[in-house]
């Protein structure tokens, strides 16, 4: 089995470091982020199993951290524990309101933050196990590995392709609005002027890169689009 990978958000050095060591000994990947931008950065990225989020960090602090992945469906799946201090009973509120998975006070306990990190990715997987594979006709989607497959081929997918294919799969069948998907695939791409129209753009290129499926995509005018799961 692949190493589950935790990411650590975490300015302080020396704690970083301690998370590291004792982490790696339970045989996870690590990888550490010390400030809330580089963590976005490297979640949307690297895909981590678990997040250990610090709430007091430089810049973009762990609450809203936890509020950008949460509000997003390519990474509102990914458990998060926070690391508080122990006075900000405020913030442990509003981090579990923000849909933060648990919370672990510091100073802590070594043993218990790993019973902790065991028993929500046990709790996270066999959802994970049910949805990272999925067929439709003649393609099948890998969502683990990002991997489509058509007639057994496999189909080169940009990220933003694969991103929409996955919304209109979790729509389970059902129409999506053109802005929701707008939303849920682009929402965080400030830097580009995207309006529905891109949407638009990459429904045609999906239906002509996944022939097989093309006449499952279907266009609802006015509205927006859906994906017939089943035949
Ligand atoms: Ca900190």
């Amino acid at each position: 089995m692949a190493k589950e990978k935790i990411l650590v958000v975490e300015d302080e050095k020396d704690i970083v470091e301690l998370l590291q060591y004792n982490l790696e000994k339970e045989n996870f990947k690590i990888q550490s982020a010390n400030n809330g931008q580089r963590a976005l950065d490297l979640v949307r990225k690297n895909h981590p199993d678990l997040i250990l989020l610090d709430l007091m960090l430089p810049e973009i602090d762990g609450l809203e951290v936890c509020r950008i992945l949460k509000k997003d469906t390519k990474t509102s799946h990914i458990p998060i524990i926070m690391l508080t201090a122990k006075s900000s009973e405020s913030d442990k509120i509003v981090g579990l309101e923000l849909g933060a998975d648990d919370y672990i006070t510091k100073p802590f306990s070594m043993k218990e933050l790993i019973a902790r990190i065991k028993a929500l990715l046990r709790r996270m997987n066999p959802e994970a196990k049910q949805a990272e594979m999925i067929r439709i006709g003649d393609v099948a989607i890998d969502f683990s590995k990002y991997l489509v497959t058509q007639k057994g081929k496999p189909v080169e997918l940009t990220t933003k392709e694969f991103e929409l294919l996955k919304a209109l799969i979790n729509a389970h069948s059902r129409v999506i609005s053109r802005d929701k998907l707008l939303e849920n695939v682009w929402g965080y791409d400030y830097s580009l002027e995207i309006t529905t129209r891109t949407v638009d753009v990459h429904i045609l290129y999906l239906r002509k890169k996944l022939k097989s499926i093309a006449d499952r995509i279907i266009t609802i005018k006015n509205v927006g689009y859906r994906l017939e799961l089943e035949s």
